[in-house]
């Protein structure tokens, strides 16, 4: 064999289907790609024993005429999700040896179906973050290099780990999480697909918590119709989530290739954001001009309150993670620091357990949630978001989506923003609109930038309307016809 990893997960399901090789033989190859890549430090744990017993059991069950859906597929698995037995850190020192007695819905999903687990994947610490660089566990390297260059890039984040892991073949796609851009920005840094699919779509049960009502779990993976596959997977209502949606699960990938003919596609105009590098610009022309092609109708929109977007996320999802990181407090969960009493002990645990942007975003939320300043910040964040969420139900009375760019820029040297937390926020200046209105949203890869980097193109949907996107993302992917995968230096 020798090259299984390059495989997408639709030719691997067929190969699997076929007998063209066994589960047992593709997972070992991911496994030695998996430890060969250990440069990159995109899993935080490897878990090849139970990803061979999960492969062999999957090849069982295909010879009793028994596959699921993703039967004997090897994935990645971000950290953020529960698995029972298995550690589950969050990318947190303060979770560091937790080992949940419970499996996230969306893995079950996914093993129900049929699919493997090759480990654990790297994340920014509880999600906060868009470089990876603020991980317990030391920053994800991101496969792709700048021309002539051999600097570190940032994979985005908070889901690098995944990132990084579809963009260097570790395995066929990984799951991933969506709080303010998660999985598309990341997505547009290693010219992988993502999508963060509508706000109840997945099940956030056995998803460790940083802001209740923005975070969505979603997949990544190399092509549109790969993260369809997975997507259908995960999905599904879930009552153990309040917020779960009791929805059908389309067959998305059935709209992978449909015609695209007729939509109508917004180009919001408060997106052209003061210097933005000409390359995204010009690469969100071309994008317009490639549905232009398809047959969609290009219609100028405006979103007004976008520029309030930035400073209502980052006291949203602060006030949310404040309340939902309380219950580290070293009795229940990972580590403890004792200390002469109780009071000391809660201290000391979650002074060392916490990272400094995770303090940061507790403080920021106990602030904007305090007695004293609630009304200014908190509930005016609540009424803005509101607005924004209004501002897009109005562009969707007149186009079927958005498209916009993913990120303002593409990967940016390790290092290079870690010491301004502004400059970082900034990189979700796309998405996170996506997540305060609870919308769809995907990135495809597009293009190359002139340092040989890949870009990021996002398409917005109606709520409940992936379907769309599919279709869309799919023709940009078939116009764009990008093929560069990072050059192996690991
Ligand atoms: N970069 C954003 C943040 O730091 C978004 C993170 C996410 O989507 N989990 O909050």
């Amino acid at each position: 064999m020798g090259d299984l990893t390059g495989l997408t997960l639709k030719g691997a399901l067929e190969g699997l289907a076929t007998g063209a090789f066994s589960s047992e033989e593709i997972t070992r190859e991911h496994i030695a790609a998996v430890e060969a890549a250990r440069p990159l430090n995109a899993f935080v744990l490897e878990t090849p024993d139970k990803a061979l017993e999960m492969a062999r059991a999957a090849d069982a069950r295909r010879a009793k005429g028994e596959a699921g859906p993703l039967e004997g597929a090897p994935l990645g698995i971000k950290d953020l999700f529960c698995t029972e037995g298995v550690e589950s850190t969050a990318g947190s020192k303060i979770l560091q040896g937790f080992k949940p007695g419970y499996e996230s819905t969306v893995t079950a999903n996914l093993w129900r179906d049929g699919a493997v687990m090759l480990g654990k994947l790297n994340m920014d610490e509880f999600a906060m973050g868009s470089s990876n660089e603020t991980s317990a566990w030391g920053p994800v390297v991101n496969p792709w290099r700048s021309k002539g260059g051999n600097a570190d890039l940032t994979p985005g984040g908070s889901s690098g780990g995944s990132a990084a892991a579809v963009a260097a073949q570790l395995c066929l796609g990984a799951t991933a999480t969506d709080t303010g851009g998660s999985i598309r920005q990341p997505a547009a840094f290693t010219g992988t697909v993502g999508i963060k699919p509508t706000y109840g779509r997945c099940s956030r049960w056995g998803v460790v918590a940083f802001a209740s009502s923005l975070d969505q779990a979603g997949p990544m993976a190399r092509t549109v119709e790969d993260t369809a596959i997975l997507l259908r997977s995960m999905s599904g209502h879930d009552p153990k989530d309040s917020t779960s949606l009791p929805v059908e699960v389309p067959d998305f990938a059935s709209f992978c290739g449909k015609s695209v003919k007729g939509l109508r596609i917004g180009v919001p105009r408060e997106y052209r954001v003061d210097g933005m590098p000409a390359e995204i610009d010009a690469l969100w022309e071309q994008g317009i001009a490639w549905l232009k092609d398809a047959g969609c109708e290009i219609v100028d929109v405006s979103l007004p309150h976008t520029k309030y977007a930035l400073p209502t996320y980052y006291i949203i999802a602060p006030a949310e993670a404040s309340s939902n990181l309380a219950r580290y407090d070293g009795m229940r969960y990972g580590l403890r620091v004792e200390g002469a009493n109780l009071t000391e002990t809660y201290e000391k645990s979650r002074a060392e357990g916490f990272g400094s942007e995770v303090k940061r975003r507790i403080l920021i939320g106990a602030y904007v949630l305090s007695a004293g300043y609630y009304d200014a910040y908190y509930l005016k964040a609540l009424k803005v978001r509101r607005r924004i969420t209004d501002d897009f139900d109005r562009a969707f009375e007149r186009v079927d989506a958005l498209l916009t760019p993913t990120a303002p820029s593409a990967a940016f040297a390790l290092g290079e923003r870690s010491d301004d937390p502004v400059a970082m926020y900034l990189n979700d200046i796309f998405t996170v609109t996506v997540n305060l209105a609870g919308l769809p949203g995907m990135s495809v890869p597009a293009g190359l930038d002139a340092q040989g980097l890949p870009l990021g193109l996002q398409l917005i949907g109606r709520s409940l309307d992936e379907g769309t996107l599919f279709s869309l993302g799919a023709a940009i992917e078939r116009a764009a016809d990008f093929r560069a995968r990072p050059a192996k230096w690991w």
